[in-house]
C-alpha cells in the first residue's frame, strides 16, 4: 500500500515540475478608470448566504468580491424565504455581521442589506443601509417597506423581468411601484441581475430619475456560474463616489451615480460614460504620416478592462478608416488610416467621431465618442 502511494507522489511532483501547486490568495483589480470628481467603486449589492436559500457561507462571499476586485458589496438574505431553517435559525442579520468582519480584515466595504421577498407586484425589493433586519419581518409587504425606510435604507426593485414572477421575461410597471415611488420607499432597480438586461427597466430609471444597478444575486459559489479563471466575471454596479467610503457610497447612490457594467458592456448616463471611456484610452502616436493613397496606424491604448468596439462615422473626403475597431481591454490597438488621394499634402487634425457600441448612454443608445490625432498628408 504504502510504497505504490509514494511512487505516484513522486511521479505527480515531477510532473509539476516542482512548481507549488497551491491556488494564490489574490486579488485581481478591476481597472476602470475614476472620473474628473470622483472614484468608480465597483459593487454587487444583491448577494446570498446560506443565511437565506444561498449556498455559502457569508465571509466567503467577502473574499470572492475582494479577488474579484470589488469595493462594496451588500448581504441581502431573503427575510421571509428561509429554506435552510430547520439547519440554521433564522438570524436576519447574521449572514452580514459574518461578512462585515471577514470584509473589515480585507479593507472590503460590507454593507447590511435584507431580500423583502413578495408576489409581483411589488415583486422582490432590495433594502440595504438597514440598522436592523429582523424588523422587517413582517406579514404586510407596505409595513416592510416603511420600516426599511424608517432606518434610512436605499431600496431597488430586483429583477423586474425574472421569468419566475413575469414568464414572458417582460418587465411590466404596476400602480404599486408608483406607491412606493411617491413614499419615497424606491431609489433604484436593477436594470442587469445575473446575466439578464432589461431594457424596460433601463427606461424607467431615466424616466423616473431611479439608480441604476447590475447585481449577481449569487446564490452558488462565485466559481460554479462564472468562469473566473477565462475572464468571465459578474455583473456590477458601478458607483461614482467622492471618497471609498460607506457613507460616500450611500450619498452616491441616492444621488443616482451609479452605472452597469454587465457581460462586456457599460450602461449608464452620458455624463459618466464618456469621461469613462475617456480616461480608458490613450492615443499613443499623436501624429501619423500617410503617404499618397498609402496606410498608417493610429495606435491606441486601453487601460480598462472593457474591450470597446469603436464604429467610426466618418465623411472624410481624404482619409478612410474602417468600419469598425475593437479596442481590446489592457492592450494596444491599430486603427489603420488610408489616404484616398495621390497628391494630397499638409498636417491637420482628425477628430474622428463614433459609436461605442458596447456602452449603452439610452436603451439602443449607444456613446458617441471623438478620437482626435494629427495626420500629416505627404504625396505618393
Ligand atoms: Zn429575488
Ligand atoms: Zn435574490
Amino acid at each position: 500500500m504504502f510504497r505504490p502511494t509514494s511512487l505516484c507522489l513522486v511521479l505527480w511532483l515531477v510532473a509539476c515540475g516542482g512548481r507549488s501547486l497551491a491556488h494564490d490568495r489574490a486579488r485581481t483589480p478591476l481597472r476602470l478608470p475614476d472620473l474628473p470628481n470622483f472614484l468608480t467603486l465597483k459593487c454587487d449589492f444583491h448577494i446570498h448566504t446560506v443565511f437565506s436559500d444561498g449556498k455559502v457561507w457569508p465571509d466567503i462571499r467577502a473574499e470572492e468580491a475582494w479577488r474579484e476586485g470589488l469595493d462594496a458589496i451588500a448581504i441581502t438574505d431573503h427575510i421571509e424565504h428561509q429554506p435552510h431553517k430547520d439547519d440554521l435559525p433564522t438570524a436576519h442579520n447574521r449572514s452580514y455581521q459574518i461578512a462585515r468582519s471577514h470584509g473589515e480584515a480585507l479593507r472590503l466595504m460590507v454593507i447590511p442589506g435584507s431580500e423583502i421577498t413578495r408576489a409581483m407586484p411589488p415583486g422582490h425589493l432590495n433594502a440595504i443601509f438597514l440598522q436592523d433586519a429582523t424588523r422587517l419581518d413582517v406579514p404586510d409587504w407596505r409595513d416592510a417597506l416603511a420600516e426599511a425606510r424608517r432606518q434610512g435604507a436605499f431600496i431597488f426593485w430586483n429583477h423586474p423581468g425574472w421569468r419566475g414572477q413575469q414568464p414572458d421575461g417582460r418587465a411590466r410597471w404596476y400602480p404599486e411601484h408608483d406607491e412606493i415611488l411617491a413614499k419615497d420607499q424606491l431609489h433604484g432597480i436593477e436594470v442587469v441581475n445575473e446575466r439578464e438586461y432589461y431594457p424596460e427597466a433601463h427606461a424607467w430609471c431615466l424616466e423616473k430619475n431611479l439608480a441604476m444597478l447590475s447585481n449577481s444575486d449569487i446564490h452558488n459559489p462565485m466559481g460554479l456560474d462564472y468562469d473566473l479563471h477565462a475572464g468571465d466575471r459578474r455583473p456590477v454596479t458601478l458607483v461614482f463616489a467622492r471618497e471609498r467610503t460607506l457613507e460616500a457610497v450611500r450619498e452616491a447612490l441616492f444621488a443616482r451615480r451609479t452605472a452597469v457594467f454587465a457581460g462586456g458592456r457599460l450602461i449608464g448616463g452620458e455624463e459618466h460614460m464618456q469621461p469613462l471611456f475617456q480616461r480608458s484610452i490613450r492615443v499613443l502616436t499623436p501624429e501619423v504620416r500617410v503617404r499618397g493613397t498609402g496606410t498608417a496606424y493610429v495606435q491606441i491604448q486601453n487601460e480598462s478592462d472593457v474591450t470597446y468596439v469603436f464604429q467610426p462615422q466618418a465623411d472624410d473626403a481624404d482619409l478612410s478608416f474602417p468600419a469598425e475597431v475593437r479596442l481590446p481591454a489592457g492592450r494596444v490597438a491599430l486603427l489603420a488610416v488610408r489616404g484616398r488621394n495621390k497628391e494630397t499634402r499638409g498636417a491637420r487634425e482628425v477628430a474622428l467621431t463614433g459609436r461605442v457600441t458596447n456602452i449603452l448612454v439610452r436603451p439602443d443608445t449607444p456613446l458617441t465618442a471623438t478620437l482626435t490625432f494629427r495626420v500629416e498628408r505627404v504625396p505618393q
